[in-house]
């Protein structure tokens, strides 16, 4: 396919939906499917906010909005950030799109290119690395560790940045391991950054409700020093179990909004307009929905911590947030690509291996709680025989 621009060759895909494709694959032979692989939550979208859509159909809100978004809808979102926050955003700087990945897809557009080099987190959120690659930029892997209770250090992350250092991604609480970064290590970051003014920051922050225990949200907006550079990125999907609305935002500064804006105009226009009014419901209205889904994921968090971890060879740190538990399994000399293949063809559940998500992945697999707690107890008791085979 000579005709294609080279960089074609070098986007990457997400292992989460192929993993989803074979998984229908093996249910429609009639198997019982266990899915822990994919990353939506396994509730309905809360009936008031289904109504909203429903009512701007009926009201005829049929047409395109402005491509940033109604202005009703960004005032709803400064507000919601300002309560949660306690920070000022102004709506104008708001860019309401279809799903948070187009924020990164848009912001790497606008940073990325031969020659420039973009930190990501290891293991990251897949498509920042494969739109890193699009680009032709470098991605430099930023190590989340284990041992460091899946966050990253501020000063090593410091220590990456070069004169070619043009976009820091980061992302708390984390895809693949629900890993949250303490504030402290904010702050060293923040400080930090003040040597490097011409660095910018993708703060991925779309698991910023699913947080557990004593943790609280801390958004990179917050720091004055570096607030001029720093790009939030959030959205309906996962609070509010609207994966399929297509419903997210990005939070950019001033300077740049318009090239923001601009990719958006020539790609996707504007969001569809009964999910924008969704969304508008979903900030307003009642809260007991999300409430009820973050306690029942923190049960199913501890059930699935605590019985991975009397497994012999497995060792699973308890995450603050979001809704994967990322263990490490040891079998043989298999890799996390191999003992998630198994467990799919074998055992017929689904996970993510840990490599795809970088090279400090591996010996790690996803597992995704966003199913029932008889499925999550049937889950380890095929890993279970499967460590014992
Ligand atoms: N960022 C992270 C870390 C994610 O895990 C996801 C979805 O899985 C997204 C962004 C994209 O979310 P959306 O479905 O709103 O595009």
């Amino acid at each position: 396919m000579n005709g294609l621009n080279k960089s074609m060759y070098d986007i990457g895909s997400d292992s989460a939906f192929a993993i989803l494709a074979r998984s229908q694959e093996l249910a429609k032979k009639g198997n019982h499917v266990i899915n822990l692989g994919i990353g939506q939550p396994d509730f309905p979208t809360p009936p008031n906010v289904v109504e909203a859509a429903i009512k701007a159909i009926k009201d005829g809100h049929h047409g395109y909005t402005s491509s940033n978004g109604i202005p009703e809808l960004r005032e709803s979102v400064k507000e919601d950030f300002y309560k949660r926050n306690k920070v000022s955003i102004d709506s104008n700087n708001i860019l309401i799109t279809p799903g948070g990945k187009s924020i990164i897809f848009y912001t790497l557009l606008m940073f990325g290119q031969p020659g420039v080099e973009i930190i990501t987190p290891d293991p990251g959120f897949i498509a920042y690395k494969s739109m890193i690659d699009y680009t032709g930029a470098k991605a430099i892997s930023l190590p989340h560790r284990m041992e460091n209770d899946f966050s990253f250090d501020a000063e090593e992350l410091l220590s990456l940045i070069n004169n070619k250092t043009k976009l820091i991604i980061l992302n708390s609480p984390a895809n693949p391991t629900g890993g949250v970064v303490p504030e402290k290590e904010l702050e060293k970051l923040a400080n930090g950054l003040l040597e490097h003014p011409e660095v910018f920051i993708l703060s991925d922050e779309i698991y910023s409700r699913i947080l557990f225990d004593k943790h609280k949200h801390h958004t990179l907006l917050k720091y004055p020093e570096i607030k001029e550079r720093v790009i939030v990125l959030d959205g309906w999907s996962k609070t509010y179990s609207m994966t399929g609305w297509r419903l997210g935002f990005g939070i950019y500064p001033k300077k740049i909004f318009n090239y923001a804006e601009k990719l958006a105009i020539n790609c996707h226009s504007c969001v569809n307009s009964a999910s924008q009014f969704a969304g508008i419901e979903a900030l307003r209205g009642p809260q007991d929905n999300v409430d009820n889904m973050i306690e029942k994921f923190k049960s199913r968090r501890d059930f699935l911590v605590n019985e991975l971890n009397k497994i012999k060879n497995v060792e699973c740190k308890k995450p603050g947030g979001a809704f994967y538990v990322f263990p490490r399994i040891k079998k043989n000399k298999m890799n996390s690509n191999e003992i998630s293949s198994y467990l799919l063809e074998k055992k017929f559940v689904a996970t993510v291996p840990g490599s795809s998500f970088g090279e400090n992945g591996e010996g790690f697999i996803r597992i995704s709680y966003a199913n029932n707690i008889e499925n999550l107890e049937r889950f380890i008791s095929c890993l279970k025989d499967f460590m014992n085979e």
